[in-house]
């Protein structure tokens, strides 16, 4: 059989660019997945207990873009979920991002209150300021506030996710999870924020649902790819195993997801709730949380990072830093010379892409590119 594309991964990026190809251009698409699964790192299932997990670790969707978000809305219904998050600090929780309720919560009334108005009047009420930028500060009582923050809330986040200081890494990575100078307690303030409503795995089923698109699981692709015939290749595994590793490994970093389920209703206050300090995973996430899902027990996950090895476990970051980002875009000056093959996704691309920002890119190569060849 011939095909028009060949599509290396089943997560977002491949399963968006399938269903463009097979629905606006009418193509032939065969998805080549090594997993057992669609899906990528967004693949959930409902495990033995009958509660609904994210087999790698929690996944909340939120964007600003409409775009991707009316796409995507042409697979899924949607439960509204706004993501909350508290870290253990000295003993309590604290929401994160660090805000002026974390403030309260850490100090005395005074004390808070006297950071707050400090704060308000040098950066500016709703303002968000990454860690690594609050600690440039000269007013003293903000380095002191500076210095709390980035001690109590990143840097043994950091050790445990990257097994680097934030300062190792490039700034958007601490970035991320900016202080933000408001009462906001959500995560994110995207204007459309949601889980899908029967699951991220159904979503992708019913995107790829198309006779012109073939998956085939359990297979890495170049087992098989001189075996087939077809015009081009859509790539979204990590570069560097693409080109053999011909100028070395691309370091990512990995987690190890331990996944309880207990024998009541709910285990923690909210869905995930972050341990910058103290043991050695990260967070622990509680999916009923974020489903909505109704069940006498429930399960959780603890998240172990790890150091990646090719073979031994899967690729899930990218490290943003310089020395890996240059070797990124040496293997980016190959790929831009390989004929009829396009390498799109967080592995592929070497960044690190939320959900949206991942579609997003793959709608992008749909519309600028493969639909203009
Ligand atoms: P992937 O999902 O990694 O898919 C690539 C696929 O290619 C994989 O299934 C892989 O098995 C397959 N593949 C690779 N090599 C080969 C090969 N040689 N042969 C065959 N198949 C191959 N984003 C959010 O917006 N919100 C969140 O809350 C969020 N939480 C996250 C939590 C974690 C722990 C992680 C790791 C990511 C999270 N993300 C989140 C990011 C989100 O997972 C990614 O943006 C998205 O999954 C990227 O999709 P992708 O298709 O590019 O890559
Ligand atoms: N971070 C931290 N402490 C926290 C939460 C986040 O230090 O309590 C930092 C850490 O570097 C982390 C980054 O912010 O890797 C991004 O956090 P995010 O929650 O976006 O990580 P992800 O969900 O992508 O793993």
């Amino acid at each position: 059989m011939k095909f028009d594309f060949v599509i290396v991964g089943a997560g977002f990026s491949g399963c968006v660019l399938a269903e463009r190809i097979a629905t606006q251009l009418d193509k032939k698409c065969l998805i080549i997945e090594k997993r057992n699964h669609i899906g990528g790192n967004c693949f959930d299932y409902y495990d033995d207990s009958g509660v609904l997990v994210h087999k790698y670790g929690p996944h909340i969707f939120h964007t600003q873009m409409k775009k991707v978000w009316n796409y995507l809305s042409e697979f899924t219904d949607w439960i509204p979920y706004e993501h909350k998050v508290n870290a253990i600090i000295d003993g309590i929780e604290v929401p994160v991002p660090f805000n002026f309720n974390s403030i309260h919560k850490v100090f005395d009334k005074k004390k808070a209150q006297d950071l707050e108005d400090l704060l308000i009047s040098t950066y500016g009420l709703g303002v968000k300021i990454p860690i690594l930028k609050l600690k440039e500060t000269s007013n003293e009582d903000l380095k002191q506030l500076a210095d709390f923050i980035y001690e109590k809330v990143f840097l043994g986040y950091n050790l445990k996710q990257w097994g680097m200081k934030p300062e190792e890494l490039d700034p958007s990575v601490s970035g991320r999870v900016p202080v933000f100078l408001s009462r906001d307690d959500r995560y994110f303030q995207d204007t459309y924020q949601a889980i899908p409503k029967y699951g991220y795995t159904k979503m992708f089923q019913k995107m790829i649902n198309n006779k012109n698109i073939k998956v085939m699981l359990q297979t890495d692709y170049k087992d098989i790819i001189n075996h087939l015939n077809y015009e081009k290749l859509i790539y979204t595994g990590h570069i560097d195993y693409y080109f053999d590793f011909k100028l070395g490994h691309l370091p990512y970093r990995t987690l190890n997801f331990d996944m309880q389920t207990i024998n009541q209703e709910f285990f923690q206050s909210g869905a995930q709730i972050n341990y910058p300090n103290n043991h050695e995973y990260t967070r622990i996430t509680e999916f009923k949380h974020l489903t909505k899902q109704e069940h006498s027990k429930t399960t959780i996950a603890y998240e172990y990072p790890e150091e990646y090895k090719f073979g031994k476990n899967d690729p899930y970051y990218p490290i943003p830093k310089k020395a890996n980002l240059e070797l990124y875009e040496r293997y980016k000056d190959l790929a831009d010379n390989e004929k009829n093959v396009y390498f799109v996704g967080r592995l592929a691309d070497y960044k690190y892409y939320n959900m949206d920002q991942t579609v997003g890119v793959a709608l992008q190569l749909f519309e600028k590119k493969i639909a203009k060849n």
